[in-house]
């Protein structure tokens, strides 16, 4: 399948730019070396299922965020592979239900300092008996404790550990929160 590898190429990027827009695939010019005409972003993701390839790198193994900034695809565990990403996302379905935004939330309401997402996610595995590798838990903690965040439960308090494109697009390796007192 490595022959129709899809690259993704960046196109002049205008100051004004939304930054999600760029995050989102947009000023992307995507090529197959089969030759296929790819005219967005969802004709790449189209022709990388029908070779089955990653959906997300569209069988890079890697995902460019913004223009100088890779890192290995999550979705695939930078496999590029079709099957490596639908495993992936097995995997996330159980871990949402076994975790739930009720056993992360009863584990973090007697801690009165900031917490590490490193830090909930290894007790989540403690509480449930879960082997490490087994789920994603650190994904789908993660994902519990922004939408505790969006909520306004609690309040994320470091720094991200990379500035992508000026402040919208960031990068938090392994970030903190704390509750917001009332
Ligand atoms: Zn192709
Ligand atoms: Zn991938």
């Amino acid at each position: 399948m490595r022959e129709h590898t899809i690259t993704a190429l960046w196109e002049e990027i205008p100051d004004d730019a939304d930054d999600l827009d760029v995050v989102g695939g947009a000023f992307r010019v995507y090529l197959c070396p089969c030759g296929k005409q790819l005219p967005d972003r969802t004709a790449a993701e189209l022709h990388a299922m029908e070779t089955d390839q990653c959906t997300t790198c569209l069988g890079s193994g890697s995902e460019q965020i913004v223009p100088g900034y890779a890192q290995p695809c999550t979705a695939c565990a930078g496999s590029g592979r079709r099957r490596a990403q639908l495993q992936w996302q097995l995997a996330y379905a159980e871990a949402e239900t076994t975790i739930t935004v009720e056993i992360v939330r009863t584990l973090i309401a007697p801690l009165s300092g900031p917490f590490r997402l490193s830090e909930v996610a290894d007790t989540v595995r403690d509480v449930l008996g879960l082997p490490v590798g087994r789920l994603p838990v650190g994904p789908r903690v993660r994902d519990i404790l922004r939408s505790l965040e969006a909520a306004g439960e609690l309040v994320m308090v470091s720094a991200p550990d990379e500035l992508l494109r000026g402040t919208s697009v960031v990068l938090y390796r392994d970030p903190s929160w704390e509750h917001v007192r009332a």
